[in-house]
């Protein structure tokens, strides 16, 4: 699965529809402090399902909602969609509405009103977001994803944190989420 295109709207200190091409390859994000860099690996994170506040640097969900500046008046949704071209992924839970090759997720929020995920431009809930991702090894959790002072975390894991790393990254996250859903039935 490759990420072609990255899309925010209200996000953080993304006030203006912001669309970015992700070219395959290596990709740099270069930028004076404060920029938004650490904002950009976020938006992928929440597109993805990422539901901690605290892992995306706020009090609470809405904080990823542009609070405004001296002259800048806040927004009252946050709008994320990732493109991705799934091809050679497996994109299980979600076949009939992958056309071809293309995944587009969008994720909204909305102040006071929780956030919703569409994909390819069907109502999904959150879980079927996380699975799409967990099969693609990539999700908000996964260790594909390296935050700032992140690399210090998995030198201190526990074993049994360390395997989930490890199984997120061979794909075989989306199992355990499967196994659970099924010994709840
Ligand atoms: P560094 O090089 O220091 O790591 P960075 O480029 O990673 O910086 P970010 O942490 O992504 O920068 O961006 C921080 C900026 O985003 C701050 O200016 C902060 O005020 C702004 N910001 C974060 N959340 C919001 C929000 N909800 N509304 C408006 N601005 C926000
Ligand atoms: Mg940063």
């Amino acid at each position: 699965m490759q990420i072609k295109r990255l899309r925010l709207t209200g996000f953080k200190s993304f006030v203006e529809p912001t669309e970015l091409r992700i070219e395959p390859g290596l990709t740099g994000v270069v930028g004076p402090n404060g920029c938004g860099k650490s904002n950009l690996l976020e938006a992928i994170r929440w597109v993805m399902g990422e539901s901690s506040p605290k892992s995306m640097r706020g009090g609470g969900m809405e904080d990823v909602i542009f609070a405004g500046t001296s002259s800048r008046p806040p927004r009252d949704f946050a709008e994320v969609a990732i493109h991705c071209d799934t091809e050679g992924a497996v994109v299980a839970g979600l076949s009939d509405a992958t056309e071809g090759h293309e995944l587009e997720v969008i994720r909204r929020i909305e102040r006071g009103a929780g956030s919703a995920y569409r994909a390819n431009g069907r109502d999904v809930r959150a879980k079927d977001v996380a699975l799409i991702f967990a099969d693609a090894a990539t999700g908000a959790h996964s260790p594909a994803l390296v935050s700032q002072g992140k690399i210090a975390n998995v030198i201190a894991a526990k074993p049994t944190e360390r395997r989930a790393m490890l199984e997120e990254a061979a794909g075989i996250a989306g199992l355990h989420v499967r196994r659970k859903d099924a010994e709840q039935k």
